[in-house]
């Protein structure tokens, strides 16, 4: 066990007071001796070490017991810095750079010479993002521009949106927990591959699909992000790992909302008899309709962004309270619905039922 300084930095905006401008330059040296920082981002919070140690990556994998072949993502502070860390830059690069960053999108380019492969995962791609928010920005600064940062999260625990779960799965295995608040957007940063042609979405997230068209017209889908088994292994390493699992036995229900709500009821009641913990992932819409014993709202239908900010925080409450059986409800795929669907599948390892009258279908795919 390592000793772990936590800190606390809300800075107002990218303006920082002078004991919070200290601290993230104290923790800038820490990036710079080769130690480990968890810090704050738009999307989730980051595990950071530098991206040209290779000794810091091989620490990052011990620090979140992640496995060597999964490349961890390089981020900047500075468009520019972009072309240092890729071997080669195509233009629909720059484009993308300059419309959605700094933001939660991540682009797979070839690696330049510098980047280690420990940081790659052994790949000759590099995945690289600049984060928007401003202690993320800062802290890349100080820490000598190039800093790699998979999710703060133990392997196998949901990507944690709030420093409280951070603290959880890291005190005692990194140096130092910046705390700088709530992840705006909750689920991890879109990656797109630029090395293919045409582009490939390797993992969906805020980013969407529509607004990577109109940039770069024509863009591909990995077709193992929705499905459950398209007979291909996924193209980003880390989405073969079923790395959003909560503890208890998870499903999704499709369907009409009173179908679900039916069929969801039934089941609890059904298990709660044989002795289970049941956990339901519900809307403010459906939520006074459940009965079971943990009953959480991931906000109103009609607001997707407020879906995607609270699903990991939901899960690990499950994990906390120890359910043992987990209900969800299904969401549309367009636009951002297609990341939370994405997540959600993968906390439920693609079990997904469709309520037909009080019969039922398993439906593998959605
Ligand atoms: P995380 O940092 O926890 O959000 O995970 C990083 C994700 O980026 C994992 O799913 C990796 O497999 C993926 N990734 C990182 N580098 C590459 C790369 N060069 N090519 C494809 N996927 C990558
Ligand atoms: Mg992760």
């Amino acid at each position: 066990m390592m000793n772990t300084k936590i800190v606390t930095i809300k800075g107002q905006g990218d303006v920082f007071s002078e004991t919070e401008e200290q601290t993230l330059r104290e923790a800038g040296e820490i990036l710079r001796g080769g130690g480990l920082v968890a810090f704050p981002t738009e999307t989730v919070y980051g595990l950071g070490g530098d991206a040209l140690n290779p000794a810091s990556a091989r620490k990052i994998y011990a620090a979140k017991g992640r496995p060597s072949d999964n490349p961890l993502i390089v981020h900047i502070a500075r468009l520019e810095d972009m072309e240092d860390v890729a071997g080669q830059v195509p233009e629909a690069a720059r484009r993308l750079g300059r419309a959605f960053w700094p933001g939660p999108l991540t682009m797979v380019l070839p690696r330049a010479e510098k980047v280690p492969k420990e940081t790659t995962g052994g790949l000759e791609t590099v995945a690289v993002r600049m984060p928007s928010h401003p202690v993320a920005r800062r802290l890349i600064a100080c820490g000598g521009g190039y800093i790699a940062a998979p999710s703060a999260n133990l392997s196998g625990r949901p990507s944690p949106t709030s420093a409280r779960y951070v603290i959880e799965d890291m005190a005692g295995r990194i140096d130092m927990i910046i705390d700088g608040g709530d992840g705006e957007i909750g689920l991890e940063s879109t990656i797109v591959d630029l090395t293919v042609d045409p582009p490939q979405i390797l993992r969906p997230g805020y980013i969407t699909r529509e607004m990577l068209s109109q940039v770069l017209g024509e863009v591909s889908l990995d077709q193992t992000i929705l499905t459950a088994d398209s007979g291909q292994a996924p193209r980003a390493p880390g989405m073969k790992y079923r790395h959003y699992a909560p503890r208890g036995e998870m499903t999704i229900v499709s369907g009409q909302v009173a179908e679900v709500v039916g069929y969801i009821n039934a089941q609890a009641a059904r298990e709660r008899a044989q002795g289970h913990k049941v956990g339901v992932i519900g809307t403010d819409e459906s939520l006074p309709e459940y009965q079971a014993d943990l009953v959480c709202s991931l906000g109103s239908r009609q607001d997707e962004e407020s879906i995607a900010r609270h699903l990991y925080g939901i899960l690990r409450r499950f994990d906390d309270e120890q359910v043992t059986r987990i209900y969800s409800e299904c969401f549309d795929t367009m636009g951002l619905g297609q990341a939370i669907m994405n997540r959600l599948l993968k906390a439920a390892g693609h079990r997904v039922v469709t309520p037909v009258g009080n019969r039922e279908r398993q439906s593998p795919d959605i």
